[in-house]
């Protein structure tokens, strides 16, 4: 494979920097962004710890109330999981001016394949000093950086000068650059493994260069030791993968038999709805267009889109847009052969990261809405979606 140009790119504490952004008198103080500490008693994690927290050893995932114990004075905030995915979508937005290769790992990370856009933007390193300076001036939050020819050691080199960091490793120079760095930094490796390659008096990526393949396979397997000879030689060929197969998300259903009762075909409406709404939170995703689709007897076929001021991903967000459209598509009044929903404009929610912590943060408004289009629509008797899908099924 000819040489690529990749980089990884990762905000600096992410969420305690968009809190000190927004917040200019938590300046210089330690913030934790995560669970209620209630005074040490607090059951939760911390989602995000400032670079001034970190200095007390608090780190994310930790204890909210182990944090609280070791730094009782520093500022306690709650997320706000709405706030950092508008900033994340700004950023990746950003991004993608540069590529369109972006796969992105988490809220605030992603890898980018810059190979193409060298001849454009520069190099690699060019290209990240852009990005960082672009995320400074925009949104006033700094991102650490790693250049490199492969995933695996553009992802290691993004961490070692955290935060707000440039590292760029050279090819041909990997080998060099991996030698001394601790084998702890292995892609996936759990304890046990690590356990297992200490044993072994591995203790850097240079010790592990020393070993054979097949006392590797020996030691792990010929999966894990095939993929281990090859890392620590700094050779990692995984694609940037984009999120291209993602572009939308939809459900639809052709009748048995056409259907002439609208309230057959709404309640339907609502079950792909549900269904869509609940795939794109399994993928993490969040869309802001919703397409439906409307055949009717005599495959006559019409879509109608409308799109949101913010994406959405529940049902709640979902269905009362759904329902308004298929209101104004349905003018023929004849009987209908198929209805569909699809969510398009999808970004990465973040919400699987995020719904640890906002659970029950805010009840949805969206949902009395949508409640209340369905008395509209039915009476009182469809209050609840339990009792219109429990009628259909
Ligand atoms: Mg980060």
């Amino acid at each position: 494979m000819s040489a690529r140009t990749i980089l990884h790119v990762d905000m600096d504490a992410f969420f305690a920097a968009v809190e000190l952004r927004e917040n200019p008198r938590l300046a210089g103080r330690p913030v934790v962004v995560g669970a209620d500490p209630r005074r040490g008693r607090g059951r939760g994690v911390v989602a995000a710890a400032s670079y001034e927290a970190r200095e007390y050893g608090i780190h994310s995932a930790m204890p909210i109330a182990e944090a609280y114990r070791r730094c009782p004075h520093a500022a306690y905030l709650r997320p706000r999981g709405s706030l950092y995915g508008a900033v994340s979508r700004r950023i990746f937005a950003m991004l993608e001016r540069y590529t369109e290769i972006v796969e992105p790992l988490s809220i605030d990370e992603a890898f980018l394949d810059v190979t193409a856009s060298e001849a454009l933007f520069g190099d690699g390193a060019a290209i990240a000093r852009a990005i960082k300076k672009e995320i400074l001036e925009q949104e006033s939050l700094t991102a650490s950086v790693g250049v490199a020819s492969s995933k695996f050691i553009a992802k290691l080199a993004s961490d070692l000068q955290k935060p707000d960091g440039l590292v760029q490793v050279r090819p041909g120079s990997e080998r060099r650059f991996l030698a001394p760095l601790e084998i702890e930094r292995l892609w996936g490796a759990g304890p046990k493994t690590l356990e297992h390659l200490h044993r072994l008096g591995i203790r850097t990526f240079g010790d592990m260069e020393r070993l054979e393949l097949d006392e590797l396979i020996r030691a792990f397997g010929k999966v894990n030791g095939r993929r281990f000879h090859r890392l620590c030689r700094g050779l990692d060929d995984r694609p940037v993968l984009p999120d291209r197969e993602r572009k939308s998300l939809g459900k639809e259903i052709t009748f048995e038999a056409d259907v002439m009762d609208r309230r057959v075909v709404e309640r339907t409406l609502l079950r792909l709805c549900e269904q869509v709404a609940a795939a794109l939170r399994r993928k993490d995703l969040a869309g802001t267009t919703v397409t439906v689709k409307l055949r009717w007897q005599g495959f006559d076929t019409v879509t109608r889109q409308a799109t949101l001021a913010r994406p959405v991903d529940t049902f709640e967000g979902i269905w009362p847009v759904a329902v308004r459209l298929l209101r104004i598509a349905d003018r023929k009044k004849r009987r209908v052969r198929l209805v569909g929903v699809t969510l398009s404009g999808l970004h990465r929610s973040g919400a699987g990261q995020l719904s640890l912590f906002e659970a029950g943060e805010r009840p949805d408004r969206r949902v009395a809405s949508a409640i209340d289009a369905l008395r509209l629509r039915f009476g009182r008797r469809a209050v609840t979606r339990a009792a219109l899908l429990e009628e259909d099924s």
